[in-house]
């Protein structure tokens, strides 16, 4: 048992690529802490689906949220607590389905959170519907004759929406997807992680990935040249694929206000209110 192993009995299905997600997410956290970030300062949330369950697998403070909410209760920690590095989970469906205005939103004011999607192309937990990144034609209870839909695309919409770290990981590639979360926790900004996530249950992926993905051999700060690899199909790009430095929205509304290392004694504080309050 290591030390963020639970008690927590694994629903996942064997060979399921969130297995590959929860070990890399391990290994980051144990490399954060060999650079001084330590597993007290991480925080983590989660949404709703099989994604979530990743919450009771690992020994770490958080809240588990609801659907679609992870990255707005992610943007409330930071903001209660700047000093600690938050990270949430999402499925597809989850963040780009039920959270979408969430995630565009903390994208845009670059909050300081990571997100990181378990992106199958599939609601899993609920046995097989087509979710916002279905392939066209995707067969499944409620698209049996196929989705006609085309599929959204994570990475356009995120460096679109405004994100200064945009990177897709594999969780075959354990030690990339690995030293991606690494990267992305230590980013200081909205950091976005696409995990090309197979579900072996209803959208086995495993093949196709395995032929299309390509690593990058470098990490891009030119916003076209991120968007035009974003956009590829023939090849799947795994790796960093834009970061850049921007203002970041805590530090822009707080100055180096921290209401953690100044907070007011509680007599300020209800001063203030009664005074708030006061006709
Ligand atoms: Fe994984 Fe799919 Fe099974 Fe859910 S249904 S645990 S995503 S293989």
């Amino acid at each position: 048992m290591d030390d963020l192993e639970t008690y927590a009995e694994n629903t996942w299905c064997p060979g399921c690529g969130n297995f590959g997600i929860l070990s890399a997410f391990k290994k980051a956290v144990k490399k954060l802490e060999e650079r001084g970030i330590e597993k007290e300062k991480i925080i983590i949330t989660a949404g709703i689906g099989c994604h979530g369950k990743i919450f009771d697998y690992l020994k770490l403070s958080g809240l588990y949220s609801i659907h679609g909410r992870s990255m707005a209760t992610a943007q409330g920690m930071k903001i209660a607590n700047p000093d600690l590095k938050v990270v949430a989970f999402a499925g597809d469906g989850d963040a780009f389905g039920e959270g979408m205005a969430h995630m565009i939103f903390a994208a845009k004011r670059n909050a300081d959170i990571t997100v990181i999607i378990h992106d199958n192309g599939v609601y899993g937990l609920t046995t097989g519907q087509y979710a916002p990144t279905s392939q066209k034609g995707f067969k499944g209870p409620s698209t049996p004759k196929g989705s006609i839909e085309e599929p959204l695309n994570p990475l356009s919409l995120m460096l679109e929406s405004g994100a200064s770290f945009v990177a897709r990981g594999y969780p075959v590639k354990l030690d990339h997807l690995t030293d991606i979360i690494v990267q992305a926790v230590e980013h200081e900004g909205f950091s976005f992680v696409d995990v090309l996530q197979p579900c072996v249950s209803f959208n086995n992926t495993y093949q196709k990935y395995n032929a299309l993905v390509e690593v990058l051999d470098h990490i891009s700060d030119n916003y076209e040249k991120a968007m035009a690899i974003a956009k590829k199909e023939d090849k799947l790009a795994l790796g960093i694929i834009y970061q850049a430095k921007k203002p970041v929205y805590h530090n822009e509304l707080y100055g180096d206000f921290n209401p953690i290392a100044k907070r007011m004694p509680r007599e300020e504080r209800m001063g203030k209110i009664k005074h708030l309050l006061s006709p």
